[in-house]
């Protein structure tokens, strides 16, 4: 048989069996060879076009195991970005002059703002007439007016939530700032339509091809709490305009409103209603704690958080669902055949998880859907071993490695010297032979290139900031990285049978990188120019230079 394609140059395939390769022939999509030069020439015919690249590496296309880009596309091309650093007056300025250039919009939306402080609905009077709603940088918290919450009616008889925080004055009236889930009484606000959606798909799409991103995991596609996105990239795969395979999880609750077990039912139909070839809707995701920051934090720990306020009260943050309710959601998600995603940000979250995983096998037995913890911010050594027992797939954060002194001295205020030293390990997971993969939390990082998070994987700190230095013990090697980034990626989203690594069976995607980041200073590792990206055989991007 004779190749469309056939790629020739310093080839690394990240496939055990084979790790290295001169060649690599592409036929209907697919790799049909992949070896030394001399064995590629047979396939080589009259119309296969020959690719030879001379230096660099050619790598199977990144993968990015938790990143937000239908709510983060929609937020780059819609909303008002603050600047995390920047002042109050700065942001207010900002959202003004945002509002003036968009008359067209019914709602003004924004993010980015850094969660310190006090928040107001009066602090943001006099900039519009319309609904402000902003999200902070972690999107755990909206910064709303009064004009939004007078069009949703939420006022001092608005209830307390049982998985967040309404912020209330002396007398009880909400004051415009909303944690955790009680930001759901926003949703109606948030809500961006199918065209919105299928714009920021294609945006997302077309900037990271051009950084080598082939395969993602979007971890909350009914962000808005519509299926608005999911249909959006649906509609987009059934166009053909869908060139990066996307999965996709469904975020169920438990909280008032909230019928937990039912919305996997409603997931369970939008999956099949979606399915296609580039984007699938193949997990469930829970969220079962918050954030760690300036007190009260809501990730859940193991041992109370260190500022005088949780010491005196024994706080340890907030757990967002019961063990009953998380072993049911194992259950029934793993009976329907999908993974579950679950954010545990702290130790005490991780752990509350792992129990529920244990019993819930321990009623269905086996499942084989490959469960992942994310975030991962602090971790008991003690739970690594069964969670490598357990089998779960640990979506690690290299895009936030490198902390600089700033924040380091918030967390100590937060969680005590030794937790605060113990941040986001990765070669500890590793070690005990848990299946690592990276991730961004986009629109957390943003931008989020695959080639930053190998990086600051290999160095753990910020490109260029040494200084930033974090827990050099948990650094990995560019190899590991690789393989969080890519194989296991696609170990993770249950298609390694088909994506992953450049082996011979498998769909055609693979990237081309100017430099061998396997052998340059691993500083440089950013830097390194993306040549091309090719998805099942074709070519989705090439360098103009
Ligand atoms: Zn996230």
């Amino acid at each position: 048989m004779k190749a469309d394609k056939v790629v020739i140059g310093n080839i690394y395939t990240v496939d055990k069996k084979q790790p290295k390769a001169q060649a690599a022939a592409i036929a209907g999509g697919q790799f049909i060879y992949v070896g030394d030069e001399a064995g590629v020439k047979v396939y080589i015919g009259e119309n296969t076009e020959v690719l030879r690249f001379d230096g660099g590496i050619i790598l199977p296309g990144f993968g990015e195991g938790h990143g937000h880009i239908a709510p983060g596309g929609t937020e780059t091309l819609f909303t008002v970005h603050l600047n995390p650093y920047g002042t109050r007056e700065e942001h207010l300025n900002a959202i003004k002059e945002f509002a003036d250039k968009h008359p067209e919009l019914d709602v003004i939306q924004g993010a980015g703002f850094m969660p310190t402080g006090e928040f107001t609905a009066d602090m943001l009077e006099g900039l519009t007439d319309k609904p402000i709603v902003l999200a902070d940088i972690g999107h755990h918290s909206y910064w709303v007016n009064h004009a939004a919450m007078d069009r949703l009616g939420i006022d001092k008889n608005t209830p307390d939530v049982s998985d967040g925080i309404v912020v209330r004055d002396a007398e009880g009236t909400p004051v415009g700032y909303f944690r955790e889930g009680a930001m759901d009484l926003l949703k109606p606000l948030t809500v961006f339509s199918v065209e919105q959606y299928k714009e920021a798909v294609l945006y997302f799409q077309e900037e990271y091809l051009a950084h080598g991103e082939t395969l993602i995991l979007d971890p909350i596609i009914n962000w808005d709490s519509t299926d608005n996105a999911a249909e959006a990239c649906h509609q987009l795969d059934m166009e053909g305009k869908l060139h990066m395979h996307i999965f996709a999880a469904y975020q169920v609750f438990q909280a008032q409103g909230h019928d937990t077990l039912a919305e996997i039912e409603h997931a369970a139909a939008l999956r099949e209603r979606t399915w296609g070839p580039m984007f699938q809707l193949s997990n469930i995701k829970v969220q079962v704690d918050g954030t760690i920051g300036p007190p009260p934090a809501t990730a859940y720990v193991k041992e109370p958080y260190s500022d005088p306020w949780s010491q005196e009260h024994q706080y340890r943050g907030q757990l967002r669902m019961d063990l009953e309710t998380l072993t049911a959601v194992f259950r029934r998600s793993h009976e329907l055949g999908f993974t579950v995603h679950v954010h545990t940000m702290a130790d005490g979250a991780l752990a509350f998880t792992l129990d529920a995983m244990e019993k819930a096998l321990e009623q269905t037995g086996p499942h084989g859907c490959r469960d992942a913890v994310t975030h991962l911010q602090l971790v008991d050594p003690v739970d690594i071993p069964r969670m490598a027992k357990l089998g779960v797939v640990a979506v690690t954060d290299p895009h936030w490695f490198g902390m600089d002194k700033g924040y380091l001295d918030i967390m100590e205020g937060v969680l005590g010297k030794k937790r605060t030293q113990a941040q986001l390990p990765m070669k500890s997971f590793f070690d005990a032979g848990v299946v690592v993969t990276s991730a961004s939390d986009y629109p957390v990082e943003n931008p989020a290139y695959p080639l930053t998070g190998i990086q600051k994987g290999v160095t753990r700190h910020v490109p260029g900031q040494p200084d930033t230095l974090h827990w050099l013990a948990e650094r990995v090697t560019v190899e590991q990285m690789i393989e969080a980034t890519t194989l296991n990626e696609a170990y993770q989203l249950r298609c390694d049978d088909r994506l992953g690594s450049i082996t011979v069976g498998k769909e055609a995607d693979l990237v081309v990188l100017e430099e061998d980041i396997t052998a340059c200073e691993p500083e440089h590792i950013a830097d390194t120019k993306v040549l091309y990206t090719m998805v099942g055989g074709e070519r989705v991007y090439i360098s103009e230079e």
